[in-house]
């Protein structure tokens, strides 16, 4: 009988064999026993050889599939990542696919649930709806055309959907979506801008490769275009039929993105996001497989997505910190991107106005095109950045006097002006003023964030929360007050001295619930907003044609850090908070408040600009022997008994004691020492050489899972890790 090597999704680095009365496909998913479970695999081969005894295999019990649901790329990129990053094949091959098929569901389309008027409900005006606004804006949206079900949902609440259907206006229907067999006949290129002479270059060299392997960085200055040559390059990929897959960050996926795709080649653009529900998921997957969907726009694990005429690969915002998986199998998709177009023998973008320095390094080496885009497009002009030495400054609010004075400068020429905090929360600490006491986490023992909206405390490495206490815990004083400022605390001295004019405040609390974020980024570009306040979220790709003014607090703790690459996330988030200021007509401004003024990274960014900054800290890279000059994996231990996880690493280091090309730093706390109770140890290898790396990490594994502490201490490895949290 044929023996079946089968990957199961299991915390084990190896295949399982099955017997089964025939060969079967690799890519087939199969259901096999598994201890008293049973469990969804993956057939990666057929032989006829056991590596065990084969009268003891036992038998597969169902067949899933009757042909492969991977392509051949797919499972030679699986391969890869389960070799490079260290993971078990069963796991990387159940990431790879939509959640339903991980259940065993079937690979078929299912019907998905859609909303649409009734009869009646088609005609009679919204209005009749009186004063059910959201009612009336519902049934007013589906008189346009039907919608899915699940992107109501993102929209209005259930209560205003279920109403509406009481009043038998709407009603829900199931059915398999429509696939768009045939985008070919109807794709039409759209009205669009000449490409100034940057872009023209750019798009000339990008599509003389289509049809071949090729990888491009487009470092362009923000606001110069790079959509547009995004947009201009795909045309001709589309026009031969080929499909385009492109990556953007968590946040940057926004209807006005996917609007302009569309828009312009008058298509379904396939759209994978987080909020979607497994069904929907699938549905993506199965229509870009068919090759139904032209352009596939999604976020991080999107790039999983198969393709039956595979054209060009993008990932915009290349330097984006969410391509970065941080569980499980911790891959880098623009990593797996640049696999996969050699693979798919297709061109590769990606574009940034703050490149990675991985990224740099490989272009100006020569690995990737390097294409440069230093112009804005259209009349915008670059925007002035400038420091404001706020030492021995008094400030209201954590703003300077000449901040507060050209904000109210910026208001009164109807521009809108935007603040960044790093910090979300009312105040990052709560302190007694009688003893100098500060409430802490006991489970991080870090400061809890005083929340004054939520009326609590809540620790920001792990959640907890508490209300906020009336006394000192030490003495008893019920003189408690604020430290250090917070988006809350920063709105709230907003509106005290600008009361004429609106703002909101934009954090991970705020935008919070599904579609709060769009409806927060529409409002502000219909200037229903004057003042936005903002973590993050504000410096991501965005475009706020009104902003003329960017300031900039409290960033000082960055260019401290222990983390060699704080430096390079700060500039990237200055340039790139700055890029959204004057990106139309009127001419910006950033500021940054600092303790630091003559920081020599500062210095170097405002004076210079991003691209000499980067160029600087690579060769710094170099002579500290740095990523990207090295790489790196590191393992993380954690335990309740800090000894435990340090002895650990200690053993695992011993097992890199033989290799001259892999150096061992560490065990060291990570710069989280301790979290939710766990002490939390670091052990960071490093070498000159990926392939020695690789091969000591290889060689290596299958001793330290036979450790004895490997099964009593939590601990993980990341291969390329980006962060030393
Ligand atoms: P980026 O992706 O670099 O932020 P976009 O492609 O979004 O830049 O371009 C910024 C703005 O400039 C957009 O409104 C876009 O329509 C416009 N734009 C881009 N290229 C041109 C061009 N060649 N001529 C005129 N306007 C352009
Ligand atoms: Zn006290
Ligand atoms: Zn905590």
């Amino acid at each position: 009988m044929p023996i079946i090597r089968v990957a199961v999704p299991v915390p084990k680095r190896q295949f399982f064999e099955y017997q089964h009365s025939s060969a079967l496909e690799p890519g087939i998913r199969v259901r096999v026993p598994f201890g008293p479970r049973k469990l969804i695999g993956v057939v990666l081969e057929t032989t006829k050889e056991s590596q065990w005894q084969s009268d003891k295999l036992k038998a597969i019990l169902d067949v899933l599939d009757e042909t492969s649901i991977f392509s051949s790329v797919q499972l030679k990129l699986c391969q890869w990542l389960s070799q490079y990053y260290q993971h078990p094949i069963g796991d990387v091959l159940h990431s790879a696919m939509p959640v339903s098929l991980r259940k065993g569901g079937s690979s078929q389309p299912k019907p998905v649930s859609f909303l649409r008027t009734t009869d009646e409900g088609q005609q009679i005006p919204s209005e009749n709806l009186g004063k059910a606004r959201k009612q009336q804006q519902l049934l007013a949206q589906l008189q346009q055309g039907e919608a899915s079900y699940s992107s109501i949902l993102a929209q209005y609440a259930s209560t205003t959907v279920k109403a509406v259907v009481q009043k038998k206006l709407i009603e829900q229907v199931e059915r398999i979506p429509s696939l768009d067999t045939d985008w070919l006949a109807h794709l039409n290129i759209g009205e669009k801008p000449l490409p100034n002479v940057e872009q023209a270059i750019a798009i000339s060299q990008i599509t003389a490769k289509i049809g071949e392997y090729a990888s491009f960085l487009i470092e362009g200055v923000t606001g110069s275009g790079k959509t547009e040559v995004y947009l201009q390059a795909i045309e001709s990929v589309l026009t031969q039929g080929k499909q385009v897959l492109i990556l953007v960050p968590e946040i940057g996926l926004t209807p006005q993105t996917v609007e302009r795709f569309a828009k312009r080649f008058n298509v379904l653009v396939g759209i994978l996001h987080s909020n979607l529900t497994d069904n929907e998921r699938l549905l993506v997957w199965q229509q870009s497989q068919a090759g139904q969907l032209p352009i596939i726009i999604g976020t991080r694990s999107a790039i999983f997505t198969p393709m039956k005429n595979p054209g060009m690969l993008i990932v915009d915002e290349e330097h984006d910190s969410s391509y970065k998986q941080q569980d499980g199998l911790r891959y880098h998709a623009r990593d797996l991107a640049v696999m996969r177009a050699a693979q798919e023998k297709i061109p590769l973008i990606l574009g940034s106005a703050t490149p990675a320095l991985e990224s740099l390094n490989n272009a100006l080496s020569g690995k990737y095109q390097h294409l440069l885009l230093n112009e804005r497009a259209g009349n915008a002009s670059h925007p002035k950045q400038q420091v404001l030495d706020i030492r021995n400054q008094p400030l209201e609010f954590g703003l300077a006097k000449g901040i507060i004075e050209r904000i109210g400068q910026h208001l009164a020429q109807e521009s809108q002006v935007m603040l960044f905090i790093n910090r979300r929360g009312y105040a990052p600490a709560l302190v007694c003023h009688t003893c100098g006491h500060v409430e802490e986490c006991p489970g991080c023992n870090k400061p809890y964030t005083l929340h004054k909206q939520l009326y609590k405390l809540q620790c920001h490495h792990c959640g907890n929360a508490k209300a906020i206490p009336k006394r000192c815990q030490s003495c008893n004083s019920t003189e408690l007050s604020a430290m250090g400022l917070g988006t809350e605390q920063l709105e709230q001295g907003l509106q005290t001295l600008f009361p004429q004019y609106t703002s909101v405040r934009i954090d991970s609390d705020s935008a919070r619930g599904k579609n709060r974020l769009n409806d927060m980024l529409d409002k502000i570009n219909r200037n229903e907003y004057q003042i936005l306040i903002g973590t993050q979220i504000l410096s991501k790709g965005h475009h706020f044609p009104n902003v003329t003014l960017v300031v900039i607090l409290e960033v000082d703790g960055a260019l401290f850090s222990a983390d060699y690459r704080a430096a390079e996330h700060l500039a990237q988030l200055v340039t790139q908070l700055a890029g959204r200021a004057g990106r139309a007509e009127k001419p910006g401004e950033m500021w940054l408040q600092t303790h630091d003024p003559s920081h020599p990274l500062l210095q170097d960014l405002l004076n210079n600009g991003y691209s000499h900054f980067a160029r600087y800290a690579l060769l710094e890279r170099e002579q500290a022997m740095l990523p990207p000059h090295t790489y790196q994996a590191l393992f993380r231990a954690q335990s309740s008994d800090p000894r435990l996880a340090n002895q650990l690493l200690m053993d695992i280091s011993m097992q890199f004691s033989y290799s001259k090309h892999v150096q061992c730093i560490g065990p060291l706390p990570a710069l989280m020492e301790k979290r939710q109770g766990k002490f939390r140890m670091q052990l960071v290898l490093s070498s000159r050489n990926r392939a020695a790396l690789q091969h000591a990490l290889s060689q290596a594994m299958p001793n330290i899972e036979q450790l004895p502490l490997a099964s009593k201490v939590r601990w993980a490895l990341d291969v390329d890790p980006q962060d030393f949290m």
